[in-house]
């Protein structure tokens, strides 16, 4: 059987690293806010060439900090892709403010700039855009219409590590972007971890308040804080994974090209070839109109998938308040998303059989 991720293979090249970093920070004695926070932000804001990075526990919250951080007013709308994972929707409501989503666009799967005007009202004052399954917004289109109208631009960047549009790396594209490191993420902690990056220095000496108690000195707060931090060994071990990033990715590109010359299956609708210059490839995502039947077949043939996701957020019961809401788009994708194996450690043999079974269901 071909498992739709093993992240124990994933992270094995890196294992004699890992370890040493982890025995690093238990030798060391300082587990939080310390020496590998910093370095890690260093790194990963020169990585996304940010002047500012901050770590924080992961990409929920990333996005909620950012959210509080920007200080908008309390009946604030958040413009933000109907097709998406319920975090980007949960980062802006516990932030307290109102998302109202936008239909995605069929060609890239990423919120569609045409209809995001529609959808603005005197109260919008921020949009949330995602770089879902890899592939960077349109952002010339959106960047137009958010000078316009006066939006901050905020990126849930959880699925894009290393992709670009045109040349600048996902996480410097707006005023703020929100990183998660789960570990299935391009690159994983071996736990929770996240964070925020951004070029705006009053919004990053905000979010290092806000994530520790609203507190700059010890025991003296200047926020209604929350305590979310990167801690030193998650830190430790994402500085060992970030060199070897943007040779994961160009692996999952190759992979990602073979399935797209290679699947000829008239039925398996394939994702889009690569928009902008450089995309993670996070997941690879086709649609089938017989989705469970051709997940059932391909499991027969020992590839395992997933559905990335199968209940859009406004038809949640999480969030009841918007279930009356209709998204076609959105629920359509949602009824026939599939995603196949795709990480960095599946072989060229895998690889011929994942294309194998796909072309025989
Ligand atoms: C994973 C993910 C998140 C949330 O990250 P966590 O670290 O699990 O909180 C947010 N948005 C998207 C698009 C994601 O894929």
């Amino acid at each position: 059987m071909i498992p739709h991720l093993d992240m124990g293979r994933v992270n094995r090249p890196y294992e004699a690293e890992l370890s040493e970093a982890a025995q690093r920070v238990l030798t060391s004695g300082w587990y939080i806010l310390g020496k590998e926070l910093s370095a890690f932000e260093a790194d990963w804001a020169r990585y996304c060439g940010t002047r500012h990075c901050l770590g924080v526990g992961n990409g929920l919250e990333a996005i909620t900090l950012i959210f509080k951080a920007l200080e908008l007013p309390a009946d604030s709308e958040v413009l933000v892709p109907a097709h998406t994972y319920i975090a980007s929707i949960l980062g802006i409501t516990n932030a307290g403010l109102t998302p109202v989503m936008v239909e995605p666009d069929p060609a890239t799967y990423t919120i569609d700039p045409q209809q995001i005007e529609q959808h603005i009202t005197e109260r919008t004052r921020a949009i949330l855009l995602v770089h879902l399954y890899g592939k960077a917004c349109d952002m010339e289109p959106i960047r137009q219409l958010a000078q316009q109208y006066k939006l901050r631009i905020v990126e849930d960047a959880a699925q894009a590590h290393g992709a670009t549009y045109q040349g600048q790396k996902a996480g410097n594209l707006g005023d703020a972007a929100a990183f998660s490191f789960y570990p299935t993420k391009n690159l994983g902690a071996l736990g929770d971890a996240g964070a925020v990056t951004t070029n705006d220095p009053e919004l990053a000496r905000r979010i290092t308040f806000l994530r520790n108690y609203g507190s700059e000195v010890k025991y003296y707060n200047e926020m209604q804080g929350v305590n979310s931090r990167l801690d030193e060994m998650q830190a430790a071990l994402l500085r060992v994974k970030i060199p070897y990033l943007d040779a994961d990715n160009q692996r999952r590109q190759v992979i990602a090209r073979r399935f797209l010359s290679e699947i000829t299956n008239p039925d398996v609708q394939l994702p889009p070839a690569e928009t902008w210059d450089q995309d993670a490839w996070h997941l690879f995502v086709v649609r089938h109109p017989r989705r469970e039947l051709f997940m059932k077949a391909l499991q027969e043939r020992g590839v395992q998938t997933m559905i990335h996701y199968p209940v859009p957020p406004h038809k949640q019961k999480a969030y009841q308040e918007y279930n009356h809401l209709s998204f076609p788009l959105t629920e359509q994708l949602h009824r026939e998303v599939v995603s196949l194996p795709l990480y960095p450690t599946l072989t060229d043999e895998e690889v011929d059989q994942v294309i194998a079974a796909v072309n025989a269901c």
